[in-house]
């Protein structure tokens, strides 16, 4: 028997020290000490494998430092791991970004995940039990009016380079289904929020600010409405779509709870000022030119995954937003390392600049 039989099942979890992989790998390590985990990562400005710090000892964690566009390197991991399942969150994730440039974007997010399609059907892993799950978002759906829910049925019509990219990438996921049989799943979740989450997203970006005493910026009206789920019940979703989801189907996933920005940042104002003692965090709030294409409303239909494998989001959002806040108040360390990096440059240039212009 090989040291490698000894795990139930072998996973390859690329993107797993960012936002929500790394959210995942806590999860899925401690409900499944038989599997093991190998975690395949670049390490951009958005990966931080202190976010992993307490599982890097771990008999079934392994890391690996890559890209998932090197082929010879996807290549030789399938080889060496034998892999019976793979969970593809490895992407560029930013949507600001993407309209700066979106070239990393497409090397990552299209190129990337097609390597990883293509390594699968070269180490002939149809027919055989390999699971390949993709992870996805709600803005390939493009954008809502006032009404009504994406679900699985709806079209796509994705408007940012970012969500361009990831559409492209669902493409090819479900073309590996339907041309060669590989057995797929593609999720596509709301909004996520919680511990973790680099800080150039709305939810950590306005605690941070918020913190600093530095202005709050919010694009246009604020009057864009998101869809917010607690990052655990997206792992919990993932966990369940992996293992049970129906081969060459996609699942919705959703948080139930629709918010405007601006009332979101009024909210986390009052937490801040409620858990520091402080009051007046809101007045720092300053509106900043549109984000140009910026999508008007995202809501999920999750009915599908909540009838074939009975997910529903546990965590109440005011709750949720709370341990959200509290976490990043506890972990200020964190937040300081994250924006120290290449982030920090990213700001000055970006979000400065449009709080400069008004
Ligand atoms: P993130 O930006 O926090 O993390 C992305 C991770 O991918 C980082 O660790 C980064 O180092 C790694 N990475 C980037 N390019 C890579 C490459 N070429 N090779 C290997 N690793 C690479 O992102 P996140 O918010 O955790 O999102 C994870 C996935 O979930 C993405 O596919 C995203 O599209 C999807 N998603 C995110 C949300 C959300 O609200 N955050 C919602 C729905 C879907």
């Amino acid at each position: 028997m090989s040291n490698l039989d000894k795990f139930g099942k072998r996973v390859l979890i690329t993107g797993g020290a960012g936002f929500i992989g790394s959210n995942l790998l806590h999860y899925m390590i401690a409900k499944y000490p038989d599997y093991l985990f190998v975690n395949l990562d670049k390490l951009t400005y958005a990966g931080n494998l202190s976010n992993l710090q307490d599982t890097e000892m771990e008999e079934n964690y392994i890391f690996a430092r890559g890209d998932i566009a090197d082929r010879e390197l996807v290549g030789e991991l399938f080889q060496v791991y034998q892999f019976n399942g793979l969970i593809n969150l490895a992407a560029e994730t930013h949507v600001d970004r993407s309209l700066l440039g979106a070239d990393k974007f497409i090397n990552t997010n299209i190129i990337g995940t097609h390597n990883l399609l293509e390594i699968s059907r070269r180490h002939n892993l149809f027919g055989k039990e390999f699971r390949f799950h993709h992870v996805s978002t709600d803005e390939v759906f493009g954008s809502l009016g006032a009404e009504g829910k994406f679900s699985e049925k709806s079209c796509y019509a994705p408007n940012s380079p970012y969500a361009a990219s990831k559409a492209s990438s669902d493409h090819f996921v479900r073309a590996y289904n339907k041309s060669y049989g590989l057995n797929v799943v593609t999720s596509n979740c709301s909004n996520n929020y919680g511990p973790y989450q680099f800080p150039e997203k709305i939810i950590p970006l306005m605690i941070n600010n918020a913190l600093n005493h530095e202005p709050l910026p919010v694009y246009g009206d604020g009057e864009n409405v998101r869809d917010w789920l607690y990052v655990e019940d997206h792992c919990k979703a993932i966990d369940l779509v992996f293992h049970h989801g129906q081969s060459g189907k996609t699942y919705n996933i959703g948080g139930d709870k629709e918010i405007k920005n601006i009332d979101l940042v009024r909210m986390i104002c009052k937490i801040v000022d409620d858990l520091t003692g402080e009051d007046g965090h809101e007045k720092l709030i300053k509106f900043v030119e549109d984000r140009p294409g910026h999508d008007w409303r995202y809501a999920m239909d999750y009915s599908l995954i909540k009838k074939e494998l009975g997910w529903k989001p546990e965590h109440d959002f005011e709750q949720g937003l709370r341990k959200t806040v509290q976490w990043y108040l506890d972990n200020r360390e964190w937040m300081e390392k994250c924006i120290s990096g290449e982030y920090k440059t990213y700001y000055n240039t970006w979000y400065k600049k449009r709080l400069e212009e008004q």
